[in-house]
């Protein structure tokens, strides 16, 4: 609590944190926009000073996050994260100028639930586009989808949040624009562990989060290319973000969101050091174990490993994990109580035994060598009893 009433957002002492895909610790940058926000009076839409400076905490942020992505700063709508921006992306009659309004859907298999979900369209209208074995779109199956329809908005995620994958957008994007559809690209993993920029992927719209990169939670932003039109706001009223998302802006979120973009763009370097304790990891991994690294023969995230093996149970490892002092995740996603298989193994072609039994280790900017080695020195306890037992009565056991 003491640790909370100070503003400490740092990592337990004696807690190794490997979920870095699931949210990042808030950078300091981040918070110290957040606080000089919070003592703000002003609210963005008045015209005399105290909204005016808080107008500018506003459009500095817009700019940062901008700039980041090569994008023109009016083209970006803040959102309350990456689910909104994606639902909100997914808008029938979304078109490219001068093309036909969409009015069709094609998500990849392997997005995330706020994409798969198919946003505004009908049931009718989305068709799902499969991967390969390493969980990467095939394009011959977007051309043979797009053949012959409506126009079509297609979304495909830059980086994949389970196995780090990364899909070949700018190709896919060629595919749709030939075929007169526009492309929503999902790029919330991928921002501040690889670099983007809009005009390079060919991407028409682009979803993007804060907390992912170490600013606060419950913020991100829609950004689009130009000449994208057709955006139908899920917060109609107030004019705020041109019209395209009503309600007074989240001003200390947007602050600590651009703090926290600057800060990112600053150390992408730094994502070269976090790939070699990656190598480390799955180079240990490989040593004390048969298992397997999900796509690994594919480009993927500097900082994402997805890790399986033959009788492992997700959720039992988390489980022994976390006693062990390490924070990771599973693969699999638990909803209702009951642990789901991995939809992304699933598509990706893999049984039960794997889609239920990948765990994913996920490393960032303050992820140490130590840090690795007490991992892998976890998994080397660990994985004579996790792999051996594999029934349901090992959850009790932990
Ligand atoms: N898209 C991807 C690929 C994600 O991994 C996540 C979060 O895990 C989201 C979207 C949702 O972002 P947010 O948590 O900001 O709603």
């Amino acid at each position: 609590m003491l640790q909370v009433l100070q503003g400490t957002a740092k990592l337990a002492k004696d807690r190794v944190y490997l979920d870095w895909n699931a949210t990042t610790p808030l950078r300091p940058e981040a918070r110290a926009a957040m606080v000089a926000a919070w003592d703000l009076a002003g609210n963005p839409s008045s015209v005399h000073t105290e909204g005016r400076q808080a107008r500018r905490i506003v459009e500095d942020a817009r700019a940062a996050v901008a700039g980041a992505l090569g994008a023109d700063s009016r083209n970006v709508v803040f959102t309350s994260g990456g689910t909104e921006a994606n639902v909100l992306a997914l808008t029938p009659g979304l078109v490219r100028k001068p093309g036909v309004p969409a009015r069709r859907l094609i998500v990849s298999a392997v997005e995330h639930a706020s994409v798969l979900a198919g946003g505004r369209f009908a049931a009718g209208d989305l068709q799902v586009l499969g991967v390969d074995r390493d969980g990467v779109v095939k394009p011959d199956e977007l051309r043979v989808l797009l053949a012959g329809g409506e126009p079509v908005l297609v979304s495909v995620m830059l980086a994949n949040n389970e196995t780090g994958a990364l899909q070949p957008i700018p190709e896919l994007a060629g595919i749709v624009h030939d075929a007169g559809g526009l492309l929503h690209v999902d790029a919330v993993q991928a921002l501040g562990k690889i670099s983007i920029d809009i005009k390079l992927l060919q991407a028409d719209l682009l979803s993007i989060s804060a907390h992912k990169i170490g600013g606060p939670k419950g913020i991100g932003a829609l950004v689009l290319a130009n000449g994208v039109a057709g955006l139908d706001p899920l917060l109609r009223g107030g004019g705020q973000e041109l019209g395209r998302r009503a309600g007074t802006e989240n001003v200390p979120g947007i602050a600590g969101f651009g703090a926290a973009v600057t800060a990112a763009m600053a150390s992408l370097d730094g994502m070269k050091r976090v790939e070699k304790l990656r190598q480390r990891l799955e180079a240990g991994l490989r040593q004390s174990s048969n298992g397997l690294v999900f796509a690994q023969d594919v480009p993927r995230l500097p900082n994402t490993v997805l890790f399986g093996a033959p009788g492992l149970r997700a959720e039992t490892a988390v489980i022994g994990f976390d006693l062990e002092g390490i924070a990771v995740s599973s693969g699999s996603a638990c909803s209702s109580g009951k642990v789901q298989p991995s939809h992304v193994l699933e598509a990706m072609g893999f049984g039960p035994e794997l889609t239920q039994g990948a765990v994913r280790l996920s490393l960032g900017w303050s992820t140490t060598e130590a840090d690795v080695d007490r991992c892998l020195e976890a998994w080397r306890k660990l994985s004579g009893t996790l792999l051996k037992h594999s029934d349901e009565t090992q959850l009790e056991r932990f």
